[in-house]
């Protein structure tokens, strides 16, 4: 089954990005012809503060849009949190949930992040739950004990090849330039394949599986060559247009 669910590009802007930097997405649009538009799906997560902007500009180009976080109650005292019926509300169609940077700087767990993904699918939204081991816990030969531990353990009851889509990111190759080999992708998406159709039998099987870490023009083709790699989850490269649609290109 490797290869087959339909390819997804996503862009995660983190906290970049001030207004003007929207204009990004009307080059992307641009280059998103009906060629590429056959051949995967397109998404850009910027700060949540430029959705609804993001949303009116793509309108009619086939680029989603999608949020970078949620918070696991729909409404409520929250200061500073936004809610998955927000983000639809708003015409996102995605949330990133379980970032290494929310794990590491908000000190999310798995159970926070199963929480969240599960308020996402609730509102219609679909759930990207990334995962990702340490270097020191790759170093350490339990790269796969970590990862699939934070997979089962945020795993978002329900979940459906539609509305789930598990991101791989070794946080060590997060925004370094160091990516883990072919064959070490392979084995770790193999892995976490098996997984998905063990917790989700019947729809693991289809579930997008992105890699994510450092994907730029130079290694996309590679990467997402990789069986059971099916998209990028993309960081620094997404917040230029020419670098971003030249990894879609791989696509083509
Ligand atoms: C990310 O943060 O999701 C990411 C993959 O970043 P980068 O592409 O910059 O490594």
């Amino acid at each position: 089954m490797a290869n087959s669910p339909r390819p997804l590009v996503a862009g995660n802007w983190k906290m970049n990005g001030l207004k003007a930097a929207l204009t990004e997405l009307t080059a992307m649009a641009k280059a998103y012809d009906p060629g590429l538009q056959g051949k995967a799906d397109l998404l850009i997560c910027p700060p949540s503060l430029w959705i609804p902007a993001a949303v009116s500009q793509l309108q009619g180009s086939g680029i989603a849009i999608g949020a970078q976080d949620c918070h696991p109650q729909p409404h409520g005292a929250h200061t500073g949190d936004i809610s998955a019926p927000m983000i639809k509300d708003a015409g996102a169609s995605h949330v990133i949930v379980g970032h290494s940077e929310r794990r590491s700087d908000h000190g999310e767990t798995s159970e926070m992040v199963k929480a969240k993904a599960e308020a996402a699918m609730a509102a219609g939204l679909v759930a990207i739950v990334c995962v990702g081991e340490t270097q020191d816990e790759r170093q350490s030969g339990r790269a796969k004990d970590v990862v699939g531990e934070q997979l089962r353990h945020s795993w978002p009851m329900g979940a459906k090849a539609s509305t789930l889509v598990i991101a791989y990111e070794p946080v060590w190759a997060i925004g370094t330039g160091l990516t883990p080999t072919s064959a070490d992708v392979a084995d770790m998406h193999g892995f976490i394949r098996q997984e998905c159709e063990r917790l989700a039998p019947g729809q693991g099987n289809n579930m997008a599986i992105l890699y994510g870490g450092s994907v730029k023009p130079q290694n996309a083709a590679e990467l997402m060559n990789v069986p059971n790699v099916n998209g990028a989850l993309v960081g620094g490269a997404s917040l230029k247009a020419s670098d971003f649609m030249a990894i879609v290109e791989v696509y083509r």
